[in-house]
């Protein structure tokens, strides 16, 4: 019997008559007839028709178009010498479907970063969630403000549980480099947004900067990963006007429709005993810091709105209560329920949920089956409102994460495995159809330099995840674990 190999599934496959024979020589593009059909609704819907005498691909843009040759790529790449006819209709369900790679714990290259998104724009997805700022290093070249580049881009040493390195560690992606990511990423439809985490996670960009802060330092580049007290002071003016300059030579550099603020973990104590940050609550009539933190990312989203840019925040922002309802939230630890409860009152939200979608935690702790399994429609969420899910996302944070050789076995196939949720229908989703999908695709992921875990580290039996488990929590005591 035939299996159709191609991954994200596509949400409409009809069997036809008859066999195309692949061409021995000549390229895909020399037998694929392209053609532009605006009666084609939806800018990522296309049709597929392999007939006997070639293969016709049909869409209403050329984004569907070039879905459409994903779709073909993978099933030439999957069958031995003819494709059996058939009719291919197709569209996503979400319109976002990401993936985010945290270059500031570990700083990766122009270079291996393309080979991570020509992966990603395999599967479909369409924006890359560039997390370029934190604790532990700054990677975006302000001319504006110079101190990021020299100061806050170098960490004395490394010290993340496992990664011990004396010596310093740094790196930045200057203005060219960004811009020719941005371009590369655009050429494949995929949306960069970059992300500018505050008023936590600034510790590098208090090193360079400590009158940003409440306190006035001294700070210096985190060594360590961690939530750190020190962050940016909401009571001050300057912090404001410091922070709209480096957004504005962001935007020049990223033409993205949204722009990431972040917004997590944001320690209070400092706040709290800060004489400018309680005059700032006096002033605006703020009950208490979670509100505060929700006047200070709605400056900065406001900020952003009247520039024609929608920001978008972790899920803590919703805390204060008073989170200005243009903001897109992204899901990521909502114990609370509080982002179905955003999305039922007409706001959007990102899924990136924690324990199933975070790719930096091992197989053992986050099995495939895990991700594949997990729906992002949230069940809290009423019907009618659901159209309010924008789509899916999968992080990799780096604190243990050097090389994009690891890299890859982390995120792959768990990447792929959301973005077929984030375009295949619920219904048509089966855990056992994709790992054997995935693994035919293997060899095209291979040829872009991507090398995925091996299947049998994918779903580790119960004894494996907890000593699995235990060997990543507890990287300075090994012995206790041992073989
Ligand atoms: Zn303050």
């Amino acid at each position: 019997m035939y299996r159709c190999n191609i991954v994200p599934r596509p949400n409409q496959i009809q069997p036809k008559e008859g066999i195309f024979a692949i061409p021995r020589e000549g390229r895909i593009e020399d037998f694929v007839t392209r053609t532009i059909d605006t009666r084609i609704s939806g800018a990522e819907s296309y049709r597929l028709n392999v007939c006997p005498e070639g293969i016709t691909i049909s869409a209403g843009t050329p984004r569907g178009l070039f879905y459409a040759m994903q779709s073909v790529r993978q099933l030439i790449a999957t069958s031995v010498g003819q494709i059996p006819c058939m009719c291919i209709c197709d569209e996503p369900t979400y319109p976002y479907r990401a993936f985010m790679i945290d270059c500031a714990r570990h700083f990766f290259s122009v270079a291996d970063l393309k080979k991570m998104i020509d992966a990603a724009a395999l599967f479909k997805m369409n924006v890359f969630h560039w997390h370029l700022t934190d604790d532990q290093g700054w990677r975006i070249e302000i001319k504006e403000h110079p101190r990021l580049t020299k100061i806050s881009s170098v960490r004395a040493s490394s010290d993340f549980g496992g990664i011990h390195a004396d010596g310093p560690y740094e790196g930045i992606y200057t203005q060219g480099q960004l811009r020719e990511i941005v371009d590369y990423c655009a050429e494949r439809y995929i949306e960069v947004v970059p992300e500018f985490d505050m008023p936590g996670h600034t510790s590098a960009v208090l090193a360079a900067y400590p009158a940003f802060s409440c306190t006035g330092g001294p700070f210096y580049v985190q060594t360590k990963q961690g939530i750190f007290q020190d962050i940016l002071c909401a009571g001050k003016e300057e912090t404001f006007h410091f922070l709209f300059d480096v957004l504005e030579e962001m935007l020049s550099i990223f033409p993205s429709r949204y722009i990431h603020i972040g917004g997590d973990e944001a320690p209070k104590v400092r706040w709290k005993a800060c004489l400018d940050c309680q005059a700032r609550m006096k002033a605006e009539g703020l009950p208490d810091e979670q509100a505060l933190q929700g006047y200070f990312m709605n400056r900065v989203i406001s900020w952003l709105r009247a520039r024609g840019r929608t920001a978008v925040v972790w899920n803590e922002s919703l805390r204060g209560g008073n989170l200005d309802p243009s903001a897109v939230v992204q899901m990521w630890m909502d114990k609370n329920g509080e982002c179905a409860h955003w999305a039922n009152g007409g706001g959007k939200v990102i899924v990136s949920d924690f324990y199933h979608y975070y790719c930096d935690y091992p197989y053992a702790m986050t099995p495939l089956w895990k991700t594949y399994r997990y729906r992002p429609a949230l069940k809290d969420v009423r019907p009618i409102y659901q159209k309010n899910i924008l789509g899916v996302e999968a992080p990799v944070w780096t604190e243990y994460i050097e090389t994009l050789a690891h890299m890859s076995e982390m995120c792959y196939p768990r990447f792929a495995a959301v973005a077929e949720a984030g375009w295949t229908r619920e219904e048509r989703r089966n855990a056992g159809s994709f790992e054997r999908r995935f693994q035919m695709v293997t060899p095209l992921l291979a040829a872009l330099g991507i090398h995925p875990a091996a299947p049998q580290l994918w779903n580790p039996h119960s004894f494996a995840r907890l000593k699995g488990t235990a060997q990543f929590f507890l990287p300075k005591l090994p012995f206790i674990i041992r073989n």
